[in-house]
């Protein structure tokens, strides 16, 4: 890994560790800036730390983050520790309400800034807060996340990457209904299949 990201990765954590940006600062109990590969070509997104996650100041750590690490594990075939998982908020918003326009606008810098520094090939929005954020982002539509879901768009970064970018359901969505699991197994055996063709390629994307 070139030296010069890790530094500037160290730098973006410990701005976001001392962030007072928005009001979220003030109930959470800790930072959870996101954790994985520096060098990954898979990132996934989700929404917001939870309870678990605030406490431990991890991402996807709790019963949502079980099911989304067995995916990553099991369909994709990558180790977790492999892929960056990060959150469009970096503190709890507390009893986990939905993220609100401005919280959303002060704490999207960060993960903008992960995204560039880690340049994945392949984006994952876990639910429709995270897709809505990354779809504008790169100038997608985003009508709804049912129109949306499972499908793979490539965009153009303003550095002139291509990325893939794929919204599914947030994991905890799957957890509370569990008719949607073999929808979203599909849709990770999609990302696979994305995986796979990329090793096969040989090119400089490394996936294992
Ligand atoms: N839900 C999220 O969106 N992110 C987490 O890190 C945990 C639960
Ligand atoms: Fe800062 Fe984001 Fe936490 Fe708000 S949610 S205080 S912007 S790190």
């Amino acid at each position: 890994m070139i030296q010069e990201k890790v530094l500037e990765f160290k730098k973006l954590e410990d701005e976001i560790k001392s962030c007072k940006k928005c009001e979220l600062w003030k109930t959470k109990r800790n930072y959870v800036i996101g954790e994985g590969d520096y060098d990954t070509k898979l990132m996934f997104i989700g929404e917001a730390p939870g309870r678990e996650e605030d406490l431990q100041g991890r991402p996807f750590v709790g019963s949502a983050g079980k099911l989304l690490t067995e995916l990553i594990e099991k369909v994709i075939g990558l180790k977790r520790e492999k892929v960056y998982i990060a959150n469009v908020l970096k503190c709890r918003p507390p009893n986990n309400r939905d993220p609100n326009p401005d919280e959303i606008k002060a704490c999207t810098p960060y993960l903008i800034k992960q995204i560039e520094l880690i340049e994945p090939s392949f984006i994952v929005c876990l639910g429709r807060h995270s897709a809505r954020f990354i779809f504008e982002l790169f100038g997608l539509k985003f009508p709804s996340l049912t129109r949306v879901k499972g499908k793979i768009f490539k965009v153009i970064t303003s550095h002139g990457k291509s990325i893939h970018v794929m919204a599914t359901y947030h994991p905890a969505a799957v957890l509370y209904r569990p008719l949607l699991k073999d929808e979203y197994v599909k849709d990770f055996e999609k990302i696979a299949e994305y995986v796979k063709e990329k090793k096969k390629e040989k090119t400089l994307l490394d996936f294992t």
